[in-house]
This record gives C-alpha cells, sequence and structure tokens, in this order.
C-alpha cells in the first residue's frame, strides 16, 4: 500500500491529528488523539510496516492508504467526466438583473427591468422539452435579487410551480435554493418559497448594523441590517419545519474586522440554538465591476486573511457558531459553469456560464427563444465546458479531486487573462488548516480509537 497522493493531514493541537482524503470529501474526516495520532501518522508515511493492524485497516477504509499500483491521477480524470457531464439539469434563473440595493462592492450593473411572461414561458418550454434527458432539475433563483419586488416575486413562484409539475409528471427530483439579500424574506413570502420547494437559502449580513449599513444600503441610501435580522427571526420563531437551512454569509473587509465578534457574539445569540441557520464568511474581493475597486484599500491579500479564522474560532460563546456550508466545499469546490448541463438563464433569456463577470463577452454563450429552445454559440460554449487544464500545480496538489483547476473557470480556462501571480486556489485549499478547525468545532471529524 501507498499514502493516497490526495491525503491531507494536519495538527489543530498538539494532541490531535484531523485527516481527509481529497477523492473521499467529507465522508473521510476523522481524528487521532494522543499516542493515536503519532501511529497513525507513522502509517500513512509507512504503511507496509503496519500491515495487518488496526491502523492499516481504519486507513484502509477510509482511502487514505490506497493500493501501490492504483492509478490516481487516471481517477481524478474520470471523477472530472463526472463532474462535467453530471446529469443534473442546473437552472440559475434572474427573474431581474436589478435590484432593491446598492453594496459598494456589487459587481452587477442592475439592468432595468424584469422577466416577462413570454421568457417565463420560454424556460418551462425548454424544461419540458428537455427534462426526459435529465436525471433531476435543480434550480437556484439568483439575482439582481430575486425578491426585489412584488413582481419578481410572482414570477419566481408561477415559474417554479410549472417546473415542479412538469417534474412530476416527468417522475423527476426538483429541488431549489436562493441567494437573497433578505430586505422582502418576510415570513409569508418564506412560506411562499418553501411550498415550492426552497429549501436552502443564502442570506448575507455584514457586521453590526453600524457596519453592515454602511456596504449593504438600500438605492436610495436606507438601511437593510435590522429589517434582514428580523425577518430571519421571524422564519426562526414562526416556522416549526425543520427541512430547511439558511446560511448567513458575511463578507469581510479590513475595515469591519475590529466588529466582527461582536457581530457573531450577535448572531450566535439569536440563531446558534437553531441548526437550520449556520453561517459562513469570505473577504470581499475583486468579483468583477468597477465599484469595488474603490474598496481596495479595505480588501485582504491570502496571508492576512488567514487571521480571521483564528479570531472566528476563538470568540468565546455559549455554543459554537455551525459553519457547515465550509464542508461542502471538500466534497466539491468545482463550479458549475463547467458543467455541459448548467445555465444561467438571464431576466431576458440571455444564457450565461459564470454568474459573476457579465461583463465578459464570452459569458454570454446564448439565448433562449420563444419556442423554449436555446441557441447557443458553440464556440463559447466549449470554452466552458472542456477537460480541465490540469497545470504544474495542480500535478502534485492533494485538493486535485475536489478542485481539478476547476474552481473557478473564467480564470483556469483563460477566458479572463490574469497575471501569472493569481493564486486562484480555492480558498477551502488556502485555508485548510483553519477551516478543518472550525469543522472540528462543530463535530465534523470522526474520533478513531485503536
Ligand atoms: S444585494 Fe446583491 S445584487 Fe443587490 S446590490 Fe447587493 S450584492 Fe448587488
Ligand atoms: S487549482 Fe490549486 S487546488 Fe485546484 S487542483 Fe490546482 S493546485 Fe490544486
Ligand atoms: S467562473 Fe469563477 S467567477 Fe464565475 S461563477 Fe465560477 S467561480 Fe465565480
Amino acid at each position: 500500500m501507498k499514502k493516497s497522493a490526495y491525503t491531507y493531514y494536519t495538527r489543530v493541537d498538539p494532541d490531535k491529528l484531523l485527516m481527509y482524503n481529497s477523492m473521499r470529501g467529507t465522508s473521510s474526516f476523522i481524528k487521532f488523539h494522543g499516542e493515536d495520532a503519532l501511529i497513525a501518522e507513522k502509517c500513512i508515511n509507512s504503511p507496509d510496516e503496519f500491515s495487518g493492524t488496526k491502523i492499516h485497516q481504519v486507513l484502509n477504509e477510509y482511502g487514505m492508504i490506497v493500493p501501490k499500483e492504483l492509478d490516481e491521477k487516471q481517477l481524478c480524470v474520470h471523477i472530472a467526466w463526472k463532474k462535467i457531464f453530471n446529469p443534473t439539469l442546473n437552472l440559475i434563473i434572474m427573474p431581474t438583473e436589478d435590484c432593491n440595493f446598492r453594496c459598494s462592492y456589487c459587481y452587477e450593473t442592475h439592468k432595468n427591468g424584469i422577466m416577462t411572461m413570454k421568457t417565463a414561458d420560454s424556460i418551462i418550454k425548454y424544461v419540458r422539452k428537455n427534462i426526459v434527458k435529465h436525471t433531476e432539475l435543480h434550480v437556484v433563483w439568483f439575482g439582481g435579487e430575486p425578491l426585489m419586488s412584488n413582481d419578481t416575486i410572482e414570477c419566481l413562484l408561477y415559474i417554479s410551480d410549472e417546473l415542479i409539475k412538469i417534474c412530476e409528471c416527468a417522475r423527476k427530483k426538483y429541488s431549489a435554493d436562493i441567494i437573497t439579500n433578505g430586505y422582502n424574506l418576510t415570513y409569508s413570502v418564506f412560506e411562499k418559497l418553501l411550498k415550492r420547494k426552497v429549501f436552502s437559502y443564502q442570506v448575507t449580513i455584514d457586521g453590526l448594523a453600524s457596519e453592515h449599513d454602511k456596504y449593504r444600503f438600500l438605492v436610495n441610501g436606507g438601511n437593510t441590517h435590522d429589517k434582514i435580522i428580523n425577518n430571519l427571526l421571524d422564519i426562526k420563531n414562526n416556522c416549526r419545519k425543520r427541512y430547511f437551512n439558511i446560511v448567513i454569509r458575511t463578507n469581510i473587509t479590513s475595515k469591519m474586522e475590529h466588529t466582527l465578534i461582536e457581530h457573531y457574539t450577535e448572531l450566535s445569540g439569536k440563531f446558534s440554538d437553531d441548526s437550520r441557520f449556520s453561517f459562513f464568511f469570505r473577504p470581499v474581493g475583486d468579483w468583477g465591476g468597477e465599484n469595488v475597486r474603490r474598496l481596495s484599500k479595505e480588501i485582504y491579500d491570502t496571508v492576512s486573511f488567514k487571521k480571521i479564522y483564528e479570531k472566528v474560532s476563538n470568540i468565546q460563546l455559549n455554543s459554537h457558531l455551525c459553519f457547515k456550508r465550509y464542508a461542502y466545499f471538500y466534497d466539491d469546490s468545482t463550479c458549475s459553469a463547467c458543467y455541459k448541463n448548467s445555465y444561467i438563464i438571464g431576466f431576458d433569456g440571455k444564457i450565461y456560464k459564470c454568474s459573476c463577470h457579465f461583463e465578459e463577452p464570452e459569458n454570454n454563450i446564448g439565448s433562449l427563444n420563444a419556442d423554449g429552445e436555446m441557441v447557443l454559440d458553440m464556440m463559447r460554449t466549449l470554452k466552458w465546458v472542456k477537460m480541465p487544464q490540469f497545470i504544474n500545480k495542480c500535478e502534485k496538489c492533494f485538493f486535485a479531486p475536489a478542485c481539478m483547476n476547476m474552481s473557478c473557470p473564467i480564470y483556469s480556462n483563460n477566458i479572463r487573462h490574469v497575471d501569472n501571480n493569481l493564486d486562484d486556489c480555492p480558498y477551502e485549499k488556502k485555508y485548510i488548516k483553519e477551516t478543518f478547525n472550525l469543522l472540528e468545532k462543530n463535530g465534523y471529524f470522526k474520533s478513531v480509537n485503536l
């Protein structure tokens, strides 16, 4: 046996060894303590010396050690193909590209307009004609702000009802997520969404009201923090159903860092007793557009952002904040823009691949016509959907099966040119030790006793 090229291990404290294999994903999260940690570390590096022992058996079972003759790179290529040609139809639908907010880092141009009935019907016709080729349909409601007005909400509900009927009729699974700023996510809107199988929500709160309202304000400059928090509390207090989850995302700049502890203490006091709520943070980055350039002095570099994880893990709270969203990326850090069956549909029926760089001409790969047919520019489409470019640094990367250099195809497929120094590995690879520390506190690593 040999150590798998995709096994990673680290000590988050001197007594505890966390281990993961990126071919197996989160199902391989295990931990060893004390003397067992020392034995595990020795065995992973010289498996044959431990042949026939319990540690050898455990490491084999979790894929940490593999047969010497196994061609792991070939397996990696196989995983990449499976992801690219995943038969799930994944539609990211934008009922509008406009928004009721004007966040200071927003990359979108807020094109005026709401999806017309004609475009909504084109989507429905497209799904009716094509669902037979797919195993299931997954919809992500996105914008702009998908809940911007009664009209965008009505549009979303109408399309949902029709797509659910089509899937029921074709006996295909239907599921949906939403990314919303949360301002119009009242309890009554939430109930309507839940009925339409929208079970996963991402809402952004960028710190205490004093900070959030500086970055995320209404078109007229008005505050938004308290209304979003009240909407989420209404949902928490009124909904008895357990099968949905709300991820509260925080985008962090160096200017709001000093309030981070109070921010998470406040969120913890309000939501950490409810497992339907979890938390997630990212540094504010250059996600495209012009606005973010004004914040360039507040944006973290890779090294400085590490300390944020430490700061968040060390906050003294009555109960740990749940950061389960990070676990997802250890199973799969690829971007759906690489997948053949994944499309973003704009409010005007234009088809895109990347949900950030709408200004990039190569991102607009076609449009939906009134008959429900996607008219695609194949040259553009093939720039996104292709075998990943395994560059030098990926050859020896333990994270390759989860990423395959497909975590951001706009850069890795050279659709958008960047200088060679760009560190485009996913955050969860760059900050693996720090993220593991958070996930360990959430009980994600299974204890193994020898
Ligand atoms: S809520 Fe989203 S789409 Fe709207 S301005 Fe803010 S970042 Fe942009
Ligand atoms: S892009 Fe980075 S994380 Fe992804 S496979 Fe290459 S080296 Fe690994
Ligand atoms: S291609 Fe990159 S920027 Fe675009 S959606 Fe994917 S990860 Fe985001």
